[in-house]
């Protein structure tokens, strides 16, 4: 078992302003998080901005205690081993911790110092780590004069070093651009297959969350859903059709009774899960055309397993 988080809670002391808004009491950052991360797998946690995201992922990099439930990592408790989780575990943070006036050699012999590693054997080690993520022609280079893909993946080797069973990277493709953040996943992936490491990443894209074994997805604080991607789409069945009035109420309360339908409201949209769009588009068309401006079908997506277990639309 890697990961075995059970009724996770934590809720923020202070209250926060927002901008120059009013100050806000905290609902619970987290609360009551339950899952298991059984095999190496590449595992996104995914969820909109707030969802809770990264308190869990401070949890589990043993920078935040839980409030309620616990938390195993590699059969390590997060609170009484918390010095042994860190041993397992291999952390890439939002914000860049290389020392951008150093070379990437450099960053990664202090971080395999402070990881114990010196000599030869941690001159191999930095040639294997710089080896899985393409940077062994950069080993020299100083970090500030690398791209941001690049920085991201000497971070990623600096983890690498003291061979974690778990790595955790929160939001680690924000700030980069399309292209470095597909080359991103695909080296997460490399490593999750060539090395076994299990990698657990934030993400509030879910176009990257479609490409994981797993999703762990967040709202409110809440374990919304989780399971694997093509899965969780299939089990809404059917299809989603939008329909655009300016009768929308009304148009939804004629669709809700009807059987297998999932009707929902949106401001000027009725969106409905049902199992024969076109069906339902040719019957809606003669019925009620002259309410209807617009209909679209889809086969169900992410956002749409989203849709269905939050009530909310994505809005990253
Ligand atoms: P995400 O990573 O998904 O954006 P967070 O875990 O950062 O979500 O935030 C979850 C909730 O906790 C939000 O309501 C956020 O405003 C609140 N929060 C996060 N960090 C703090 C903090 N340091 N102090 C007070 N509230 C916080």
């Amino acid at each position: 078992m890697i990961v075995r988080a059970e009724s996770l809670g934590y809720r923020y002391p202070v209250p926060r302003r927002r901008g120059n808004g009013p100050l806000v009491f905290p609902k619970p950052a987290l609360n009551g998080v339950t899952f298991q991360v059984e095999e190496p797998r590449l595992i996104a946690l995914l969820g909109p901005n707030g969802s809770g995201k990264s308190t869990l992922f401070r949890i589990l990099t043993t920078l935040l205690s839980p409030q309620t439930g616990r938390a195993e990592v590699c059969g390590f408790d997060l609170q009484r081993d918390a010095l042994a989780v860190r041993r397992q575990i291999g952390v890439v943070f939002q914000e860049s911790s290389l020392d951008r006036k150093l070379t990437v050699r450099e960053n990664l012999t202090c971080a395999g110092n402070l990881y114990g590693l010196q000599g030869v054997a941690l001159v191999k080690r930095i040639d294997q780590a710089a080896q899985q993520m393409d940077l062994s022609s950069r080993l020299d280079h100083d970090v500030q004069t690398l791209s941001g893909g690049l920085r991201r993946r000497a971070e990623i080797a600096r983890t690498l070093l003291h061979q974690p069973r778990l790595l955790l990277l929160d939001e680690p493709s924000s700030g980069l651009d399309p292209l470095a953040r597909r080359e991103l996943w695909h080296y997460l992936r490399r490593l999750q297959v060539t090395e076994g490491v299990a990698v657990l990443a934030s993400t509030h894209f879910l176009d990257e969350a479609a490409q994981c074994d797993w999703l762990l997805i967040m709202h409110e604080g809440r374990l919304a859903a989780q399971g694997a991607p093509d899965p969780l789409c299939e089990d809404l069945g059917g299809e989603v059709v939008e329909i655009v009035s300016d009768r929308a109420a009304e148009l939804g309360s004629v669709l809700a009774p009807r059987a297998g339908f999932h009707v929902a409201v949106v401001d000027d949209v009725v969106r409905v899960e049902c199992p024969n769009a076109p069906a339902l588009i040719g019957n809606l068309s003669a019925s009620h055309g002259e309410w209807i401006q617009e209909m679209r079908m889809h086969r169900p997506s992410l956002a749409d397993v989203y849709f269905h277990a939050t009530g909310d639309l994505f809005r990253p």
